[in-house]
């Protein structure tokens, strides 16, 4: 278990690296294959050694090697934070097939938030691949384990969620974007199967996050009521804590006397 968690923060840590190309060059519509990366101040192509997750940014003290102009500290923050959010994806989910899911959605959802925060915007480039792979590996899981139980409430769940957020873009487009209701039938299949109630935790732990960064906001004079909100950070956010949280807070809850 340790050892599956290490390897996964790892992956993390790489994975990240390569979310940094995504979350810089899907909005801008460049290819996220060629050219390799390079400073944005010189040019110079990042060699090899140079490229390696936060240890490069710390070893050469948040600077280009070439021109020595800072290279945000973002870059090395999200592999981290990647790496870290691989580890206890690994820890909560355990050694079981369906992990694989839960670490594509992840890392996809790190890449999702950022491009969100910045652009306001959720790439279709981005959100159908993940669907694909989620509902394809929940799939293979369904036929591996023989749960199609699982799988028909992880898919209820998710047109439930794209039918709820389809009706509330319909009648108020302004509130809700339609990258957020296409990234609903991504969150209802992968949280759905993990059962209805971490459906339910994921929506709630979103929209709780989302109003109390909100009004702390307005309250700091950071943003006018008006101004659209980013609210794919707070679905991928709510998400995350879903996954972390939610199988151990349902098990609590039905272990409680008088619960029920
Ligand atoms: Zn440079």
């Amino acid at each position: 278990m340790t050892l599956l968690l290490i390897y996964c923060a790892i992956l993390g840590l790489a994975v990240g690296s390569f979310s940094n190309v995504i979350i810089y060059r899907v909005p801008r519509h460049l290819s996220i294959v060629r050219p390799r990366s390079a400073c944005p101040n010189c040019h110079h192509a990042i060699a090899e050694r140079d490229n390696i997750p936060v240890i490069s940014w710390v070893l050469l003290h948040g600077r280009c090697r070439h021109c020595h102009s800072p290279i945000s500290v973002r870059y090395p923050l999200v592999e981290l934070s990647t790496g870290i959010l691989f580890g206890l994806t690994a820890w909560r989910v355990g050694a079981h097939l369906d992990l694989v899911a839960y670490l594509i959605l992840v890392a996809a959802l790190v890449s999702l938030a950022l491009i969100d925060l910045e652009q306001l915007l959720l790439p279709r480039s981005i959100v159908y691949p993940t669907l694909f792979a989620v509902a394809g590996w929940l799939l293979v899981c369904a036929v591996h384990y023989g749960q199609w139980h699982r799988l028909a409430v992880a898919a209820i769940c998710a047109v439930s969620w794209f039918a709820l957020f389809f009706a509330l873009n319909f009648f108020s487009p302004r509130s809700l974007g339609f990258g957020d209701v296409r990234l609903s039938l991504v969150l209802g299949l992968a949280l759905g199967w993990l059962g209805v109630g971490v459906v339910f935790i994921g929506f709630f732990a979103s929209n709780l996050i989302g109003a109390v960064v909100g009004l702390s906001l307005i309250a700091a004079k950071k943003r006018t009521r008006d101004e659209p909100i980013p609210y794919g950070v707070y679905l991928a956010a709510g998400t995350i804590v879903a996954i972390l949280l939610g199988p151990v807070l349902l098990a609590h809850w039905h272990s409680w006397p008088n619960a029920h």
